[in-house]
C-alpha cells in the first residue's frame, strides 16, 4: 500500500487531498496545526503539529512515505493576503514550513513531494489589463509579485526546484488559481472570494445589497477543487516537474460572478462597489502547458462548481441559524 503525508491536511485543498488519496487506496498520514473544521479529511492518522518547527517536520516524516504534499501554508483571501497587515507572518511561517518539510523529506529518504504554489507569483505588469491578463509559465519572470505572498510562493518554487537538481528529491511544482468548493472557509476573515459572495447573498434578503471590493470589474478564473485534485493526482503520476498552472480559463469579471451567485439564489440582488483589497486588476490560468504535458486540462463549467459551493455554505448558514 502506498504511503502519503499531507501537509495541511486541516485546511481547505489538503482535506479534500486526503478524502481522494483514501479512495485511490492510500495510507495516509495527515498534519496541520488543527483538525479539518469540517470533519473532512479522513486520515489514518492525524498529527497535531507546526511545521514551522524543524523537530517536529523531522517526527512526521518517520515510519517512510513514496508521496509528500506540502500544502501547509499561512494564507487567506485577499482581507488577509492584501492589505500588508500579515506579510511578516506569511513570509516567515510559509517559508518555514517549505524550508523544513522539503529537508525533512530529503533526509527521510522521500522519492516524490509535491508543492501547491499560486498564480499570485505571476508579475503585477502582466496583470493590469482585466481583459487581457498573461499568465503562462515562462512569464513568471522577470519577476514583480502585487504580494509578500506571492513573492514566497516564488522563492519556494525555486527551494524545491533547487532540491530536486541538487539532492535528487523528485518535485512537483503547480501555480494553483482560485480553488474553491464545499469545506473551505466561508466566514472569519480568511475566506476568499467564491465563498465570500456566497455567504454575503445568502445573508442577504429578496431585493437586498451586497458589497464587492473594488469597482468588480477586475477579472478571475476559479476552478473546482475536484478538478484541482484531478490535476495534481496527474501531475504527480507525470515524469513532468512544472511549475504548470492547475486552473480554469473561465475568467469572469467579479460583479459578473457576484450576479451569477445571486441568480443561483434566486434573488434580486444589487451590487454595491466599495473600497476594498482586490489584487491584481485581471488574471485568468493559461491552460497550454498542462494541456501539452499531461494531455488534460480542466473542464468543468465555474457554474456547475459555485452552485454545489452555494448550496454547501447555505446548509452552514442554516446550521448556524438554528445554534443561536
Ligand atoms: P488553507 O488555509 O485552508 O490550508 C492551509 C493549511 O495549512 C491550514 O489548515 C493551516 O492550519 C495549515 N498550516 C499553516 N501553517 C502551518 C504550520 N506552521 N504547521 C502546520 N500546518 C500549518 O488553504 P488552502 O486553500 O487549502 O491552500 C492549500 C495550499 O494551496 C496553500 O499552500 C495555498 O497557498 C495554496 N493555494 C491555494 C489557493 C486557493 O485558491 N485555495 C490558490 C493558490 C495556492
Amino acid at each position: 500500500m502506498k504511503r502519503a503525508l499531507v501537509c495541511g491536511a486541516g485546511g481547505f485543498i489538503g482535506g479534500h487531498l486526503v478524502n481522494r488519496l483514501k479512495n485511490e487506496g492510500y495510507w495516509v498520514r495527515g498534519v496541520d496545526l488543527k483538525y479539518n473544521e469540517y470533519g473532512n479529511g479522513n486520515a489514518d492518522e492525524f498529527v497535531i503539529g507546526d511545521l514551522t518547527d524543524p523537530v517536529i517536520c523531522r517526527q512526521v516524516t518517520e515510519g517512510g512515505f513514496d508521496e509528500v504534499y506540502q500544502l501547509a501554508a499561512d494564507m487567506g483571501g485577499a482581507g488577509y493576503i492584501f492589505t500588508g497587515e500579515n506579510d511578516a507572518a506569511v513570509m516567515h511561517n510559509s517559508a518555514l514550513c517549505n524550508l523544513n518539510m522539503l529537508h525533512a523529506a530529503h533526509l527521510a529518504g522521500v522519492k516524490k513531494i509535491f508543492y501547491s504554489s499560486s498564480a499570485c507569483m505571476y508579475p503585477e505588469y502582466n496583470q493590469l489589463d482585466p481583459e487581457n491578463p498573461k499568465c503562462s509559465e515562462e512569464s513568471a519572470y522577470p519577476a514583480a509579485p502585487d504580494s509578500e505572498y506571492g513573492w514566497e510562493k516564488l522563492f519556494s518554487e525555486r527551494l524545491f526546484l533547487a532540491y530536486q537538481r541538487n539532492l535528487g528529491i523528485t518535485v512537483k511544482v503547480a501555480r494553483f488559481h482560485n480553488i474553491f468548493g464545499p469545506q473551505g472557509t466561508w466566514r472569519g476573515g480568511r475566506e476568499k472570494a467564491p465563498a465570500a459572495i456566497c455567504r454575503k447573498v445568502i445573508e442577504a434578503e429578496e431585493g437586498g445589497t451586497i458589497e464587492i471590493w473594488g469597482d468588480g470589474k477586475q477579472t478571475r478564473s476559479f476552478l473546482y477543487v475536484e478538478e484541482c485534485l484531478e490535476g495534481v493526482r496527474r501531475l504527480m503520476e507525470s515524469d513532468f516537474s512544472g511549475p504548470v498552472n492547475i486552473g480554469s480559463e473561465e475568467m469572469i469579471s467579479i460583479n459578473d460572478f457576484a450576479k451569477m451567485i445571486a441568480e443561483i439564489s434566486g434573488k434580486n440582488i444589487t451590487i454595491k462597489n466599495i473600497p476594498g483589497p482586490e489584487g491584481v486588476r485581471g488574471r485568468n490560468s493559461d491552460n497550454a502547458l498542462i494541456q501539452e504535458k499531461l494531455n488534460w486540462a480542466p473542464s468543468h463549467s465555474l457554474k456547475e462548481g459555485i452552485t454545489k459551493t452555494y448550496q454547501w455554505i447555505a446548509e452552514q448558514a442554516a446550521k448556524e441559524v438554528e445554534l443561536v
